[in-house]
């Protein structure tokens, strides 16, 4: 995708992904949020793909919206999740008739365990990289996929994981989006594999995606979304700055997560990525906070 690259002065450009939300309250707050990160001119934008049939078609609905109401570049993502093919040509028909593009094609996880065993769908497709072919054979897509910095939860190690990348590349993915991550040396790693694995297909941009850790609480949830523990280095930050106080100082574990994630992605701009996708969680604050941190947006005024 052009926009990925656009960057000036050397400078990445940056994307935001969101969620659908599950009620007419968090839609209400999900819009406050694209209305506020609108003003940045994002690269792009992306939605996630719900389990369950009415998430799904909220998704498909409020991504047509961004693409028809808003100045934004939608990327949909789409999973096998529970779908036979031609339940997936059917959804990959109302993306295309809502004006829609720009497709990030996942295999998804098990509905109700997202670390269980993956169960194929008996009309469904296996693997993400199949996902790639249907999308690309069913009209004029730009098609983009998931990468794993520590590896995928299921894959057996390293090189496991990047052999399957890169069949996803392959396949005609133009990019691919990672899995959030704490270590620029584990995104660094991947981008080497992948170069060494395949020259050409090394050449298509990793887009590092950054999640500002908020709260301790969350430490816990971002392992159970990821299949990854948040690194001891980082917890212990977090931890120093909540104090040893009876009460946790909340502002400040907020304060250094923002750090974390500006320290994070400075590294990774110093490394030339060239554009930096921000988990939002459907809220703008902390993205806002840490592209302020690296210079990339103006403080508020006021
Ligand atoms: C940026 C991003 C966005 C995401 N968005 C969503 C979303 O919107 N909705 C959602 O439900 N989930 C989402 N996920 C989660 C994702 O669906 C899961 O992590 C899922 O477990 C893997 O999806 P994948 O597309 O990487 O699958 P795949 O590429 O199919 O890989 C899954 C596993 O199978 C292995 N594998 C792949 N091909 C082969 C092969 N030919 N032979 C043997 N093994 C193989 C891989 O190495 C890996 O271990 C997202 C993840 C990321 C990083």
């Amino acid at each position: 995708m052009e926009r990925i690259r656009s960057g000036r002065d050397g400078r990445p450009t940056f994307s935001f992904e969101f969620s659908p939300p599950r009620d007419e309250v968090g839609e209400a707050q999900l819009w406050r949020t694209v209305r506020i990160l609108e003003q940045l001119q994002p690269a792009f934008v992306s939605m996630t793909y719900g389990a369950g049939g009415s998430t799904r078609d909220r998704t498909v609905r409020i991504t047509g919206q961004l693409a028809t109401e808003t100045t934004l570049l939608p990327v949909a993502h789409l999973t096998a999740v529970s779908h036979s093919a031609e339940q997936l040509r059917s959804v990959i028909g109302a993306y295309a008739d809502a004006g829609i593009r720009n497709v990030l094609a996942l295999r998804g996880d098990p509905p109700g365990d997202p670390l269980g065993e993956w169960q194929q769908h008996p009309d469904g497709l296996e693997h993400a990289s199949d996902l790639v072919r249907l999308v690309r054979s069913l009209g004029d897509f730009t098609v983009g996929v998931a990468a794993f910095p520590e590896g995928h939860h299921r894959s057996p190690d390293l090189d496991h994981d990047a052999r399957h990348f890169v069949n996803k590349l392959r396949a005609g993915a133009e990019y691919s989006i990672t899995q959030m991550f704490f270590r620029a040396e584990d995104y660094l790693g991947l981008r080497d594999r992948v170069v060494r694995l395949d020259p050409e297909q090394g050449e298509k941009p990793i887009v590092p995606g950054i999640m500002p850790i908020t709260s301790l609480r969350s430490v816990k949830r971002m392992a159970e979304l990821s299949g990854k523990e948040v690194p001891p280095e980082v917890v212990q930050r977090l931890e120093r700055a909540a104090g040893t106080g009876e009460v946790e100082d909340k502002d400040a574990v907020r304060r250094e997560g923002v750090a974390i994630a500006a320290e994070l992605s400075q590294r990774l701009i110093d490394e030339g990525v060239p554009c930096l996708h921000f988990y939002t969680l459907n809220f703008s604050r902390a993205t806002l906070e840490v592209l302020t941190e690296l210079g990339m947006v103006q403080p508020k005024q006021g």
